[in-house]
C-alpha cells in the first residue's frame, strides 16, 4: 500500500528496528517506546485496522496471535507483558496498517488512560 509507514517497513523501504520477522508477520521497535521493552507486532498484509478484520484474515489472524508468547521470550517478557490494539479515532489509532503493541519490561496500569 503506497504511503503506508508500516508496509514501507514490511518491504524494507525504510528501515525498521526488527525483533521477529516470518513470512505473515513482522515485529519491530516503536520509535516512541511506552516501556522498556514496546514492539509493534504487524501482519505483513495491508489491513488498516481491526474494522477490516474479516474470516478471511483468520489464518493471519491466527499465525500472529499464536506467535506473540514467541516473540515476547524472545524478548525477556517472561513476567508478563500486554498486548494492546488502538481501532479508530476514538481507540487513537494514528497508523492505518493494523498492529499490535507488545509491551513489557514494567508493571502496567489499570485501567488504560
Ligand atoms: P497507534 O497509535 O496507531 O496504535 O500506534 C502507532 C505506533 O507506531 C506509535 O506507537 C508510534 O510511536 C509508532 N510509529 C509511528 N511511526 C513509526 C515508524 O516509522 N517506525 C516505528 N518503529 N514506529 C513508528
Ligand atoms: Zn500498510
Amino acid at each position: 500500500m503506497d504511503n503506508c509507514i508500516f508496509c514501507k517497513i514490511v518491504n524494507k523501504e525504510i528501515p525498521g528496528n526488527i525483533a521477529y520477522e516470518d513470512d505473515v508477520i513482522i515485529a519491530f521497535h516503536d520509535l516512541e517506546p511506552q516501556a522498556p521493552v514496546h514492539v509493534l507486532i504487524v501482519p505483513k498484509e495491508h489491513i488498516p485496522s481491526l474494522y477490516e478484520v474479516t474470516f478471511d484474515h483468520m489464518e493471519v489472524m491466527g499465525w500472529l496471535m499464536a506467535k506473540v508468547k514467541d516473540i515476547a521470550a524472545e524478548l525477556g517478557l517472561e513476567n508478563g507483558y500486554r498486548l494492546v490494539c488502538n481501532c479508530g479515532e476514538d481507540g487513537m489509532q494514528t497508523v492505518k496498517h493494523l498492529h499490535f503493541h507488545l509491551l513489557g519490561k514494567r508493571k502496567m496500569q489499570w485501567p488504560p488512560g
